[in-house]
């Protein structure tokens, strides 16, 4: 194989960080290419999914090439309620992995599924040595892949102390976090939702934070809250960022964007240029300022997940022509974002990919649809940090196209073709 080039490595300031990551004790990330369609549900919900065969209909763990019972290899996946009898229950006190090693005793049981499978899942503290009748969901493990968990039926959610939670959540409260633009009424939710979520401590970047010192914000009179210089088209700003935050930083929110709608008043050629100056250059220095930073944090941390969101757009999946130049920015942002994830597996950071429809504000005002207020993308944000989920699509029409997407995308791409203006 050839000497890996530079092209390979977006962001080649990092290998040093990267190198002393690999250190950390995981849970073992390897998996066979079928059994990733349960990491792939994991992804985006705690949602138990299982392997349906086409033929006979029979559902099957774990995951294999062919079906069970009929052997056929037309197996779909589908989700399941996850309620099940617990059978048998066990506590580790002895591992040759180091990970599990680091955080004994834990707790393994084998549960009937009603569905028909019998799994083995790890089991949240809450299970009491007499239980009968649990849920069993899917999680994303620190490494990255999913896990089987085990709950008392009646519980919502697991408690945000207990082991599992800690292990497998990016839960805001009592951590330091940024977010890059408090200049939006998106943003200012944002910065609401984290503060009533617990967070300690929230830098809000502002393009305009000399000014906002001079004329006090609601944001900037917030003890919780300290005001930063940030504007994500000026990379000298970005750069600067990293000196002054310092390494107590655990969670990143970049919803800085520049969404120009095809203004009229000048050139779509700028209002591209504008566009990816921001959405794609400006989130490229901040990884490449902030990523170590908190790939070290995530690295020594115990516990919850360090945290990087991004929050993108549904359009970043699919040109739309009303959005045109916006949709191309926010799919080399997508791309871009993703690759941030796959350097950040095995440092202990989550990289969360939020894709809105449009959002209630002036840049979708040409947009049809129900729009996506702050308060909801707010929750959605910090609900995804809370379950440690990678993929969020807030609001109906984020829903819709994401399951268009998967169903038939030809057919989603034709339709908004005959609609463009
Ligand atoms: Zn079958």
């Amino acid at each position: 194989m050839n000497a890996p080039t530079d092209m390979a490595r977006p962001c080649a300031d990092l290998t040093a960080t990267q190198t002393s990551n690999r250190a950390m004790a995981l849970p073992p990330a390897a998996r066979s290419r079928v059994a990733r369609g349960l990491t792939a549900a994991a992804a985006t919900g705690h949602i138990l999914h299982l392997q349906c065969c086409d033929r006979c209909g029979a559902l099957q763990y774990p995951p294999r090439e062919a079906c069970g019972q009929c052997l056929a290899d037309t197996l779909r996946w589908q989700p399941q309620p996850g309620g099940g009898q617990l059978l048998a229950q066990s506590t580790l006190r002895h591992s040759n992995d180091a990970y599990f090693a680091q955080h004994l005793p834990w707790r393994i049981g084998t549960i009937k599924l009603d569905a028909g499978p019998t799994v083995i899942a790890f089991l949240s503290e809450s299970v009491t040595p007499d239980a009968a009748r649990v849920t069993v969901s899917l999680r994303l493990d620190r490494a990255g892949e999913a896990v089987l968990v085990c709950q008392p039926e009646q519980e919502a959610s697991m408690a945000a102390d207990s082991k599992l939670q800690q292990q497998m959540s990016c839960d805001p409260r009592g951590r330091v976090v940024l977010v890059t633009d408090g200049a939006t009424v998106h943003g200012q939710a944002l910065v609401d939702a984290l503060l009533a979520a617990g967070a300690r401590k929230v830098w809000v970047g502002h393009a305009r934070a000399v000014r906002l010192r001079q004329t006090p914000d609601r944001l900037a009179t917030r003890p919780e809250v300290q005001v930063v210089p940030l504007d994500l088209g000026d990379l000298s700003s970005v750069a600067a960022l990293g000196p002054m935050l310092g390494n107590e930083l655990d969670i990143v929110v970049n919803n800085a964007q520049v969404n120009r709608a095809r203004r009229a008043e000048v050139s779509i050629v700028d209002d591209a240029a504008a566009e990816m100056a921001v959405n794609y250059l400006g989130l490229l220095q901040l990884w490449t300022t902030l990523g170590p930073v908190l790939r070290a944090r995530g690295a020594g941390n115990q516990g919850p997940l360090a945290a990087w969101v991004n929050v993108l757009s549904v359009y970043a999946l699919q040109h739309f022509a009303t959005l045109g130049t916006y949709s191309a920015s926010a799919a080399a942002a997508l791309s871009l974002s993703q690759g941030m994830r796959a350097q950040a597996l095995g440092s202990g950071v989550r990289v969360v990919h939020v894709l809105p429809g449009p959002l209630d504000d002036e840049a979708h005002a040409n947009v049809a649809g129900p729009k996506l207020g702050p308060a909801a993308l707010a929750s959605a944000i910090v609900v995804a940090l809370r379950q440690g989920v990678e993929d969020v699509f807030p609001g109906d029409i984020a829903k819709e196209w994401r399951d268009r997407l998967h169903s038939n995308p030809k057919a989603l791409e034709r339709e908004l073709a005959h609609e463009s203006p």
